[in-house]
């Protein structure tokens, strides 16, 4: 059986990394926090003090990290997991990142006879937990043969994207999508509770009509009406993921503006001090901006 390291087990990386240990998968874990190693080992997993010890004897490496920054020095910083990897073993970042960052890990991992796969994740905690989710992946399709079974452990739906760095392309871009779409969706919510619309009803109604979306039928379902945010898709990582899509227009020279005006409404949620809840948090942020129903209690 092949042994799979795992480092990064936070909201999305404890749920796939527990999946993997319940489908039989030998794994060892490492994340700097220690309460999530610990419940991996309760639940079967073996724990590492390190990245690089991670790697050590793995076959294949996942990260599930913040980004680019930890995803950098956990694969190739100075305790990082690209010192332990042997000839013949595949790194796989499913966290959010930057194509560029892929980029420059995968031809650092090429010196070390390793190889890399880009492959970032749609469909939230439910789907880590179920391992339903959509996995939009870059690099070379002999790669991916060789971890198509562990993948389809955590995902129904794995597309196989362009080469590396075509997964993170790809997820920023569904990224600034749904953010824009959640940003949306949050502000007739609030609006539509400061006109007396019932929670309940606005939801369904809307899931009936052309507005209907992830953020409709998920986001409100599971976070706004219950008035419960965390755990989620922090909107600190939103922000960064916007942050990384702009980069992406930026390079190009390509106007965002409609990216860049979403992005400054996640940063005055975040500095509202929402940053740690869920993204879908700013139905609850613009509903105080509106007064009347729409502000919390209200
Ligand atoms: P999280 O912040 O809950 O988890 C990140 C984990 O990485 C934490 O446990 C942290 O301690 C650990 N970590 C940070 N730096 C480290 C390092 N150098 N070495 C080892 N461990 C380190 O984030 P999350 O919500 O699990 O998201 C992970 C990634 O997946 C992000 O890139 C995010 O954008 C993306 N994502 C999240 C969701 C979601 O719904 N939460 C959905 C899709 C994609």
């Amino acid at each position: 059986m092949k042994r799979i390291g795992f480092i990064g087990l936070g909201v999305m990386g404890s749920r796939m990394a527990a999946r993997l240990v319940r489908c039989g998968c030998d794994l060892v874990v490492h994340d700097i926090r220690k309460a999530p190693v610990r419940a991996l080992v309760r639940a079967g997993a073996r724990a590492a003090g390190s990245a690089k010890a991670a790697a050590e004897g793995s076959d294949i490496l996942i990260s599930m990290l913040p980004g680019p920054a930890a995803t950098r020095e956990a694969v190739i910083g100075p305790q990082g997991a690209a010192a332990g990897l042997r000839p013949g073993s595949i790194v796989i970042d499913m966290s959010t990142s930057d194509p560029a960052t892929t980029r420059e890990i995968a031809a650092r991992l090429r010196r070390a006879k390793a190889s890399m796969l880009d492959a970032p994740v749609s469909g939230g905690m439910q789907g880590a937990q179920d391992g339903t989710l959509s996995i939009m992946v870059g690099g070379r399709p002999s790669v991916l043969r060789k971890v198509g079974p562990v993948l389809k452990h955590l995902g129904s739906r794995i597309h196989h994207v362009g080469p590396v760095g075509a997964g993170h392309t790809i997820k920023l871009l569904n990224n600034l999508l749904f953010a824009a779409i959640m940003a949306a969706t949050a502000e007739a919510y609030a609006l539509g509770r400061r006109c007396g619309i019932d929670p309940g009803t606005f939801r369904e109604v809307v899931n009936t009509g052309t507005g209907r979306s992830f953020a409709s039928e998920v986001k409100l379902r599971d976070f706004v009406i219950p008035n419960r945010f965390t755990p989620g898709f922090a909107v600190a990582l939103q922000l960064k993921d916007l942050d990384l899509a702009l980069g992406l227009g930026r390079e190009l020279g390509a106007p965002m503006m409609l990216t860049a005006m979403v992005r400054e409404l996640y940063q005055a949620v975040m500095a509202s001090g929402r940053g740690h809840q869920d993204t879908s948090v700013i139905a609850s942020y613009l509903g105080d901006t509106m007064g009347g129903a729409g502000a919390p209690g209200g």
